[in-house]
């Protein structure tokens, strides 16, 4: 069976997280590690660490995803934002490390109109430069995207595209939402839509790539794929 769980606020300390989550009955946590829109949080202290470590127990240990702030955007042709992201995404994988966290979930990018197949390249080549520097015991999972503006992700080729281009593929996996992938696209709005979808997913990135859903219901209607 799948664990079905939640994004839980970590307000007033990480390990609230847990609370919250048993609360809503969950099996399965993401969580921000940090204040999502600062560039620079201060270091974890090794009391969070405990707290956590001790609710994440205490919890029956759940499955637990971190998601990265959504200032990064490894895909920028912009020098100093690359260098920021790059950082920033250092240290979102060494703080996961620290608490034991698996997963940490990404955003594809933006390539800022610069075209597809370049903010794919430059967004392979500063994701390798982070796995190179960062501990294996943490998996990336990059996330399907809904595709606004320029942003990357929305098609699954660009997906598989990473897979193939990264120096580091095991170390990579999937995060799939249900409304990006929806407004995207891709419909599953009956058994037979979603089992073609589906199909086009295990056949283009494969099905065991997949570790985790965002399960989301869509504001947006059915794109017509280009
Ligand atoms: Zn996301």
């Amino acid at each position: 069976m799948p664990f079905f769980g939640a994004h839980e606020s970590v307000a007033g300390g990480l390990h609230l997280a847990f609370d919250r989550l048993r609360q809503v009955g969950g099996q399965a946590l993401q969580i921000f590690t940090r204040n999502q829109r600062q560039w620079h949080p201060p270091p974890l202290t090794s009391e969070e660490i405990s707290l956590f470590c001790q609710a994440w127990q205490e919890s029956g240990l759940v499955p637990v995803a971190s998601h990265a702030s959504y200032l990064i955007n490894l895909a920028s042709g912009k020098p100093e934002l690359i260098h920021k992201s790059i950082t920033a995404f250092i240290e979102e994988l060494h703080r996961c490390q620290q608490l034991g966290i698996a997963f940490a979930v990404i955003h594809p990018g933006s390539h800022g109109g610069d075209g597809v197949e370049t903010g794919l390249a430059r967004f392979t080549v500063a994701l390798d430069q982070v796995l190179a520097a960062t501990p294996p015991a943490v998996r990336v999972l990059l996330e399907t995207t809904a595709g606004q503006g320029t942003s990357l992700g929305s098609r699954f080729e660009e997906l598989a595209a990473i897979l193939e281009l990264s120096r580091f593929p095991q170390r990579l996996g999937i995060c799939l939402d249900t409304c990006h992938i929806f407004a995207a696209g891709y419909d599953i709005r009956s058994q037979s839509a979603y089992e073609q979808s589906f199909a086009e997913f295990d056949r283009i990135v494969g099905i065991e790539q997949i570790r985790f859903f965002h399960l989301n219901d869509s504001l947006k209607k059915l794109a017509r794929i280009k």
